[in-house]
């Protein structure tokens, strides 16, 4: 290690915060300079297959030319302006695409810079909308366990209490309604009982409660599941029934990543409002939308206060948003569909070693999704060493080894990320 290395990454160690880590005991992090495709590149010249698409985020792959380009056009003409009394080209063109993409009903669009914060917009919207309608005791929200929608405060309310990092903060945080996750498996046979327990609870709070929120059909950071699409449909109707909104949070599914543009579309059913982020800009700059219908956007304008309450101050930012619309081209003109099924189909095939494992508890494929789940939590400083000796990025957290690589992956490096994946977890202590 070069000296200058050294003292660059002895730098980071002391002072920079990394995602939910330790100032005192912080976990290695390893120095990386540029990425191109499906490759990160660290500083001592090794290459990594990427299998993390940065969180959900980068799914034409590191260093694309066309978002290169729609970035380098508008940094040109100005990268931020306020959006407070001004507008412009990138935000609009943006909003039209986002408004023609997603169910019909969904016609307004609150653009921010991170996928909490467009949690927070779209509860913020539920209430403020029932409130609007004379109905404020209408506030509380009800939500599945294992589900991850963000670390802001709110947010944090609606994490699985257990599984979503938040334990600490419980007494803090507003108290919502929980169910329990449902169990029926995306391709099982569905079970009718499953509803129930939502359904009780919303029969007992309904009067209280102003929207279910939820991710559709994946679970992501709380637990990497994947639901029956009737769940969903059930859902639907229990909001229609018992006047609910419905939330559905498709900041990680969004965009292809389930096998469908949005994950709604599995259930065919559209929700009230819809949160958005992670690829929404192609993993290169953070930006989020919430979207609501138009019955939701007018109703929540009605009455005191009249304007909805919330204005980030790099709200619609002109270069995210004119990357964020190169991006959705990029995808649309791509055949996303075939590269999803085709990497699903890849990851089928090479994690199957793995069901065989003693170390393994189940193994699951959703599009471009891949999960072995390990009988006990992994160490992960050990084994997020051990996938870079392999020569791929692979972070697993818990339990949960997990895959979501770029869309662009070709099938020889999706074989490597397979195969490495079956070695490492070959390699963990056995259960
Ligand atoms: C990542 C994620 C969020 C939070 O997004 P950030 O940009 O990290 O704030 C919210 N909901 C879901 C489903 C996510 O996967």
């Amino acid at each position: 290690m070069s000296n200058h290395q050294k003292g660059w990454l002895d730098f980071d160690r002391r002072h920079l915060w990394h995602p939910y880590t330790s100032m005192t005991e912080p976990m290695p992090v390893f120095p990386v300079v540029s990425a191109s495709g499906v490759r990160l590149r660290l500083e001592d010249g090794r290459e990594l297959i990427d299998g993390m698409a940065s969180w959900w985020s980068a799914i034409h792959g590191y260093n694309h030319p066309r978002l290169n380009a729609a970035l380098h056009r508008q940094i040109d003409r100005m990268s931020h302006v306020m959006f407070g009394g001004l507008t412009h080209p990138p935000a609009v063109a943006l909003g039209r695409k986002l408004v023609d993409l997603t169910p019909a009903a969904l016609q307004h669009v609150f653009f921010s810079d991170s996928g909490s914060v467009a949690v927070e917009v779209a509860m913020k919207m539920a209430i403020q909308f029932w409130y609007s309608q004379g109905r404020p005791q209408k506030h509380r929200l009800l939500t599945i366990r294992n589900g991850y929608h963000g670390d802001t405060f709110g947010a944090m309310s609606v994490c699985d209490p257990d599984t979503g990092m938040h334990q600490i903060w419980s007494g803090l945080l507003q108290q919502h309604l929980f169910a329990a996750a449902p169990q029926c498996r995306f391709d099982e046979e569905w079970n009718p009982q499953e509803i129930n327990g939502l359904q009780r609870l919303v029969e007992q709070h309904h009067q209280e409660l102003s929207a279910i929120i939820l991710e559709p059909i994946v679970q992501g950071a709380g637990g990497m599941r994947f639901y029956h699409p009737q769940y969903l449909r059930e859902v639907r109707a229990l909001c229609d029934q018992y006047e609910l909104l419905l939330i559905a949070d498709e900041i990680a599914t969004g965009f292809g990543r389930s096998g469908k543009l949005f994950a709604c579309e599995h259930a065919g059913i559209a929700p009230d409002i819809l949160c958005l982020g992670k690829a929404l800009t192609g993993g290169t700059m953070t930006l989020a939308a919430t979207l609501a219908t138009t019955r939701v956007a007018e109703g929540l304008s009605q009455g005191e206060p009249g304007v909805f309450m919330h204005g980030p101050t790099f709200m619609g930012n002109p270069l995210a948003c004119a990357v964020a619309s190169a991006s959705i081209d990029l995808l649309l003109e791509s055949d996303w569909s075939g590269q999803v099924s085709g990497i699903a189909a890849g990851l089928e095939a090479g994690l199957a070693p793995c069901r065989k494992l003693p170390q393994v508890a189940d193994v699951r494929v959703l599009g471009a999704i891949g999960v072995v789940e390990m009988k006990e939590p992994v160490d992960m400083a050990q084994i997020q060493a051990q996938f870079v000796e392999q020569g791929v990025w692979v972070r697993p957290f818990g339990k949960l080894v997990y895959v979501m690589p770029p869309y662009v992956i070709n099938e020889q490096d999706l074989d490597r990320l397979s195969g490495a994946i079956c070695r490492v977890v070959e390699q963990q202590s056995n259960a």
